[in-house]
Formats: C-alpha cells, sequence, structure tokens
C-alpha cells in the first residue's frame, strides 16, 4: 500500500522537528549513553505515545502503521529516541490485548499519555530468547504473587516507575505482571556500556521477594507467554522501522557527499559507475525493508497474525541497516569513518540490530517455521 498524503505530510513533518529539536541530543544519547528527559519529552510533543490507541484510552486514533512511519522519521535523526516510545507502547498494547477492564483503565492512559517510561522485563542472564529458559519465578503469595529472579539489558530500568515483568509460574508456564518499581525488594544495577544505543540505560533489575498484587497479573498465569510473543512481535516491527531509518540516514548522507565530492573535475556520483552501484543496492534495500515493514504494520492494524511478517521485516530491515550504512561509509572514504559525518554511528546502530529486539538466527527460524508448515502437506 502506498502512504496516504496525509501520512507523508506527517512522516515529514516528524522528521523535521526530530531533525531540529532531538538533533542537538544525539551525542548525550549515544557518547554519553545517558537517557534524556529532554529527548522523552520532545518524543511526547510529537505524540508518538498515543498514535496506534483509540480515543477511548486517550489515544490519537492513529494506526500502527502511521507510529512505525513516525519512528522511522525519528530514527532518521536518531535511533536511540525512536526506541524511546518502544517499550511502553508495547505495555500499552499487552495490556489492552490481555489485560483486565480494570487494568486498562488503571494502566492504560498514562502510558498512552507517555507520562513516563515502561519497561518491559524479560532478559535474564541466560536468554534473551527463548521463554523455556527463565529463571524467574512467581509463587502465589496470599492474595498475590511473590517474584524472585534477575533480569538483565532492561532498558528504563532506572527511569520506569511501572515494568511488566516475565516469570515462570508454578507448573512451567510463563506469566506477565505488572510490578511498580517502588515495590520493596525491587532493585537495579548498574547501566551496561554498549556498542550503540545506551540512551536507554539497559540495566540489571533484582527481584528479592517482591510482592505483586493478584490484580497486576496480565491475563491467566499461564498466559505470559503469548502476550510476550505478541508484543515481541510489535517490538520487532517497531525495531524493523528503525532500521529502515538508520538506512535512509546512510543513503542522505551518503549520496550528498557523492554529489559535492569530485574527482577532477566531476563529482563521483555522476563518473564513477562504482559509486553509482552501491547507491543503487542501498536504495533498493532499504525500498524493500521499508516496503516489508508497512505491510507488517498494515497486517497489526488489521489484527492478522503478523509473526511470519515481523520476523521476515526484521530480517530483511536488520540485514538493510548493516550493509547500508557500510556501503555509505565506502562511499565516503575516510570522511566515512570520521566523527564529521554521522556515518560510523549509524555502522554501530546497524549492527546493533542484528542482534538486539530479536536475534537474526531466530527470526530466519521462525520463517522457515511457516514456509514448512505451508509445505508439509
Ligand atoms: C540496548 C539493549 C536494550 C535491551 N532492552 C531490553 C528490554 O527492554 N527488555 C528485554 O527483555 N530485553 C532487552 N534487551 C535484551 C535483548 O533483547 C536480547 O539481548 C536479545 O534478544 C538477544 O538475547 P541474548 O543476548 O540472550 O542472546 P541469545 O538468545 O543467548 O543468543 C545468542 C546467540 O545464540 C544463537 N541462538 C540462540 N537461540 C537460538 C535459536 N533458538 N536458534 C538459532 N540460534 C539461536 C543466536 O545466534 C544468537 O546470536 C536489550 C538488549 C540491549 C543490548
Amino acid at each position: 500500500m502506498l502512504l496516504t498524503p496525509e501520512l507523508i505530510e506527517y512522516r515529514d513533518t516528524v522528521r523535521a522537528r526530530a531533525a531540529e529539536r532531538i538533533g542537538p541530543f544525539v551525542d548525550v544519547l549515544d557518547r554519553e549513553q545517558r537517557f534524556s528527559p529532554e529527548v522523552w519529552a520532545e518524543v511526547r510533543d510529537l505524540e508518538l505515545f498515543g498514535l496506534p490507541f483509540p480515543s477511548a484510552v486517550g489515544g490519537l486514533d492513529g494506526s500502527f502503521l502511521a507510529f512505525t512511519v513516525a519512528t522511522e522519521a525519528v530514527a532518521r535523526t536518531s535511533a536511540s529516541a525512536a526506541l524511546y516510545p518502544g517499550t511502553t507502547v508495547q505495555v500499552a498494547a499487552t495490556l489492552l490485548r490481555h489485560g483486565t477492564p480494570a487494568q486498562v483503565e488503571r494502566w492504560v492512559p498514562t502510558m498512552v499519555r507517555g507520562d513516563a517510561p515502561v519497561a518491559w522485563a524479560f532478559t535474564e542472564p541466560q536468554t534473551g530468547s527463548d521463554p523455556k529458559q527463565l529463571q524467574t519465578t512467581a509463587v502465589p503469595d496470599g492474595d498475590g504473587w511473590r517474584l524472585n529472579g534477575q533480569k538483565l539489558f532492561i532498558s528504563y530500568a532506572r527511569q520506569a516507575q511501572v515494568a511488566v515483568v516475565f516469570a515462570r509460574t508454578p507448573g512451567g508456564s510463563v506469566g506477565a505482571f505488572i510490578v511498580r518499581t517502588d515495590t520493596p525488594g525491587w532493585a537495579t544495577g548498574t547501566p551496561f556500556e554498549l556498542l550503540a544505543m545506551g540512551g536507554g540505560e539497559p540495566a540489571p533489575i533484582y527481584l528479592d521477594d517482591v510482592h505483586v498484587p493478584g490484580d497486576q497479573l496480565i491475563g491467566a498465569a499461564d498466559e505470559g507467554f503469548q502476550a510476550m510473543i505478541a508484543g515481541e512481535a510489535q517490538g520487532k516491527i517497531r525495531a524493523a522501522a528503525i532500521c529502515v531509518g538508520i538506512a535512509q540516514r546512510a543513503i542522505d548522507e551518503a549520496a550528498t557527499y557523492a554529489l559535492q565530492r569530485t574527482h577532477r573535475g566531476q563529482s563521483i556520483a555522476t563518473k564513477f559507475p562504482t559509486i553509482q552501484g552501491l547507491l543503487g543496492e542501498m536504495e533498493a534495500s532499504t525500498l524493500a525493508a521499508r516496503a516489508l515493514v508497512h505491510h507488517a504494520a498494515e497486517l497489526i492494524d488489521r489484527g492478522g497474525d503478523v509473526a511470519r511478517e515481523a520476523a521476515a521485516a526484521r530480517v530483511v530491515a536488520g540485514r538493510a541497516a548493516r550493509e547500508v550504512t557500510s556501503a555509505a561509509m565506502q562511499v565516503c572514504g575516510a570522511y566515512g569513518l570520521t566523527r564529521e559525518l554521522p556515518l560510523e554511528r549509524l555502522y554501530r546502530e546497524g549492527k546493533f540490530f542484528e542482534v538486539a529486539q530479536g536475534v537474526a538466527e531466530i527470526q530466519r527460524a521462525i520463517v522457515a517455521r511457516h514456509v514448512i508448515a505451508d509445505h508439509a502437506g
């Protein structure tokens, strides 16, 4: 589907405002790897939090497609900033899908307004991919649950007032719990220094006999896995949209450079077929990735099963981000390696997304499972 003129106008507005207002904070997010309340406020002002939600819960009656378009537009300036709404939107969507009306009424409007970051605590020291290896436990305790364990690499762990924590319940299933971060027994550790994308300060969380009231279990005690899978599918599409933003910025930088850089009086863009070949490949990969991201986002809007397309979008866009940023550095020669241009940052961000928010190998395995099921007779 082609974007409507309204969506294109909105995208261009977000892109311009992000460049103007978030641009000055890129180094805080990237080099200093600090959470920036200023960037959070800017992203909130761009209304990304409310975009994919109905007005009944305080949203803007937009669409997930519009959200991914806006996410790409912000990522063109800063991938870290584009990640800011992610876990909060993911948790709000999970509550709308699996929560009780009382939970929706209590928690969702504040998330849709973007009042404060909400954390999504799945990953543990032993795994960031496999729910069967989760070791955090939730055992019934009076009128609620008692949580014990450790989470790792949790974005906004230190800023969030609320988190969704995934834990094993008796019988071996996974439950999803809304946990207030001021609950006794909740503690966070020091954020990791990262190759890129440290603006969410991903940190460990320690859960030591954390009591969670019974009405803060999302869905049934064995529904956490489905909630996690659906939430992660949205997360993958968001991450893929960020990858497209990274790739698009790399193209813009490389094309601008190639037109200005001359070789014996002629721009390298018009003179060298090798440079044109690189630019052509970069554009083709990015267009393909964007089309797949929009397709997957539209499936979300229609309420369809999106597991295959989300994983495929994640594979294609992740590869595009890494390959396109690498090619852009090639186009720009030595300048591409300096910090005069943003390409070395974009390159680090491209690599980041081959690992985090869904390792590429597992995404390929998910797509393959669908192919095999299609052909298994
Ligand atoms: C900046 C940052 C922010 C993050 N934020 C969050 C957050 O907010 N919440 C959260 O829960 N997590 C978060 N994470 C964790 C992140 O999502 C995981 O690190 C990521 O999913 C990879 O998990 P892992 O490190 O355990 O790798 P593993 O799952 O251990 O994978 C290691 C390697 O083993 C291979 N492998 C593993 N399983 C399979 C399989 N089934 N098939 C084939 N190959 C396989 C893959 O090749 C992979 O490269 C964050 C991470 C970072 C770096």
